[in-house]
């Protein structure tokens, strides 16, 4: 083995990832005097959250009336009740305070007239329990996610956060007391690093990359997934992943929803508006996975658009310059450079494009990991956190809101540090680390930069990628289901025959990649065991051959472990059918109407 230059850190807290989430933690963390280091594998301010366009859902009623049980009933509904109703009603009462800290640590809304928070409407976002459409997601711009995550790094460096940027969290240190930390390799100089915390934090994102075509940055690629399954423990709700209607044809570019949220809508070869058709209510604001199926659909029987008839239109020209300018300046661009569209006169070449993993590490409402132990499906594991998309709470459920994930990381970013107030002692002295604790993060690197076989990382992720943008997509078959698992399987035994060509440990693109791999081939592997057992369609997973949610057999959540092999296995832990409070009861399943 090589010798690896080794430093040892001690924390209170260590927090994996600087996006929203990790920020919203690390932030909180930091704001009660915890020493906290927070890891990040790109600069806290490139994190995917940046990305993020339309807004964060908040019941503040800023523009007509709302409150947090519409907000509450419209995420159940959306989660098509797979949803834990505790954790949800905890995310949608939380909002509103969540909201006011953002603006009050410096995030620039967008204003009202009278100066209040802009808000506009979202796919699914309803009034008087699904009445009419509501006006909830507050928006700076449709440059949301840039204006929270930089107002919460700059809050963090003011309250002495220690950012560990361009260091890569390779493995969770595990002992039989829970979790002690984490080993970490510093990309620029090859050392690795030993963070010992009370509490680790992982905050590392979603897996979209496991996907041929998604929205997300190529830096998702999954690895507190990655990292918990290696540790043994179970990932929940793979199966569920989100399609974004209007990614642009060919770049996958997100067009936001806001933009279908200030008027833009859908039509087909014949012109026809036709989601007026599929969802007579919210027509182009039905939830996404509706929006997804109708275009699909639309696509299939011949009514797509351009030449190949396999792209949609979404309409922003109507709007006008000045509505463009003013509230989607970010997506007028992104249609310029990457449609070469002048939205403001044409229509813009759409396609349902992966977009958000609602499933992913199992936690509770207060961002703690769940490792179920037989009989008490609800028992947490000492010393780890879970939070942002790398985390399945799961208020999400079978499908996510748009605008309730920027919500998710900020209100579960913050649980995380209240959590901690009450369950870990600033300054506690550590227990010596058992001396073999960096041996699984050690021996993985050191397998993989001495990987000599015959396939480069590049050439496995692309079958990887192809397999489950062709057999896990929007739409689902018993048949591409089966086919789809035994490829996944036989490609990620390739992982045998890996070659990576630099042996450094500096800077080294080609070991980092490999590494990323791993971490995508867990997700991809369980999300699509997961979704060849699922027997049902429900929320993003739609199965054409059980077109029908089936409650009595399905409404629970997979539970899916890899061993080293990649062999998946799964099991089930039940749906949490109470709410948190008894200000509300809990809302029972309805059959879906749009
Ligand atoms: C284009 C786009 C637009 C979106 N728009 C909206 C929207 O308008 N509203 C909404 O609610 N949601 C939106 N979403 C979803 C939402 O933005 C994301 O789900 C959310 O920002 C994820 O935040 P996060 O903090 O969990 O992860 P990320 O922002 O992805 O951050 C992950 C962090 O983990 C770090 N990391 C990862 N692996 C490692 C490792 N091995 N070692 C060290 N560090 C690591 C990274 O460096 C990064 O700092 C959008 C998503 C996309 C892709």
């Amino acid at each position: 083995m090589a010798a690896f230059t080794i430093v040892d850190h001690d924390y209170d807290v260590v927090v994996v990832g600087a996006g929203g989430a990790g920020l919203r933690a690390t932030f909180g963390m930091v704001q009660q005097g915890f020493k906290t280091a927070c890891i990040t594998k790109v600069f806290p301010t490139r994190s995917h959250t940046v990305a993020a366009q339309g807004g964060v859902a908040a019941s503040l009623g800023n523009i007509g009336e709302d409150n947090w049980q519409w907000h509450m009933y419209d995420t159940v509904k959306g989660s098509d009740w797979l949803g834990d109703q505790d954790a949800i009603e905890y995310m949608c009462r939380e909002a509103v305070p969540a909201i006011h800290e953002l603006e009050h640590a410096g995030v620039p809304f967008s204003r009202t007239p009278e100066g209040k928070i802009y808000q506009r409407p979202f796919g699914g976002h309803m009034r008087d329990f699904g009445a009419a459409p509501v006006q909830r997601a507050c928006a700076a711009a449709d440059r949301t996610g840039h204006a929270i995550l930089h107002a919460l790094y700059q809050q963090s460096l003011k309250y002495k956060a220690e950012f560990f940027i361009e260091y890569f969290a390779v493995d969770l240190m595990m002992d039989e007391s829970g979790c002690r930390g984490v080993v970490a390799l510093d990309m620029a100089t090859g050392t690795i690093h030993r963070f010992k915390a009370h509490q680790t934090v992982i905050a590392t994102g979603g897996y979209g990359r496991a996907y041929f075509s998604c929205t997300s940055a190529h830096t998702c690629t999954g690895d507190g997934n990655g990292m918990v399954a290696r540790a043994g423990l179970p990932l929940q709700d793979m199966e569920f992943v989100q399609f974004h209607p209007t990614g642009v044809y060919g770049a996958g570019v997100l067009i936001t929803e806001g933009s279908r949220g200030e008027g833009g809508y859908l039509t087909n070869s014949e012109g026809e508006r036709f989601m007026e058709r599929y969802a007579p209510t919210a027509k182009d604001l039905a939830s996404r996975d509706v929006v997804s199926r109708s275009m699909t659909l639309e696509i299939r029987e011949g009514r797509g658009v351009g030449p190949e008839k396999d792209h949609i239109y979404l309409h922003l020209e109507h709007l006008g310059a000045d509505v463009l300018h003013k509230r989607l300046p970010g997506i007028t661009e992104s249609a310029k450079v990457f449609a070469g569209v002048d939205a403001t006169k044409q229509p813009i070449p759409v396609l349902p494009t992966v977009h958000y993993n609602m499933g992913g590490i199992p936690t509770n409402y207060m961002a703690e990991v769940i490792r179920p132990t037989p009989g008490q499906p609800d028992a947490t594991i000492p010393g780890l956190m879970a939070i942002g998309e790398a985390a399945c709470v799961s208020v999400h459920g079978a499908n996510r809101l748009g605008a309730n994930s920027l919500l998710d990381i900020v209100v579960f970013g913050r649980a995380a540090a209240l959590r901690c107030k009450d369950i870990i002692k600033k300054g506690s002295a550590h227990r010596p680390l058992a001396k073999d604790a960096a041996d699984l993060a050690l021996s993985r690197l050191e397998r993989i930069r001495t990987a000599n076989g015959s396939q480069t990382t590049a050439m496995i992720r692309k079958n990887m990628q192809r397999t489950m943008q062709n057999d896990a997509a929007v739409f689902r078959a018993s048949k591409t289901l089966k086919d789809g698992v035994a490829k996944m399987g036989e490609i990620a035994a390739t992982l045998t025959d890996l070659k990576v060509s630099d042996r450094s440990l500096v800077f080294n693109t080609d070991l980092i990649e490999a590494l990323e791999l791993e971490n995508l081939m867990a997700c991809a592997l369980t999300t699509i065991t997961g979704a060849e057992a699922r027997h049902e369609s429900r929320g993003g997973h739609a199965h054409e051959d059980y077109p029908d949610r089936n409650d009595e057999t399905w409404m629970k959540h997979t539970l899916a472990w890899v061993d080293d092999k990649w062999k998946v296995k799964l099991d089930y832990r039940p749906v949490h059918s109470y709410t948190l409070t008894n200000e509300i009861e809990y809302i029972k399943p309805k059959a879906r109407v749009y």
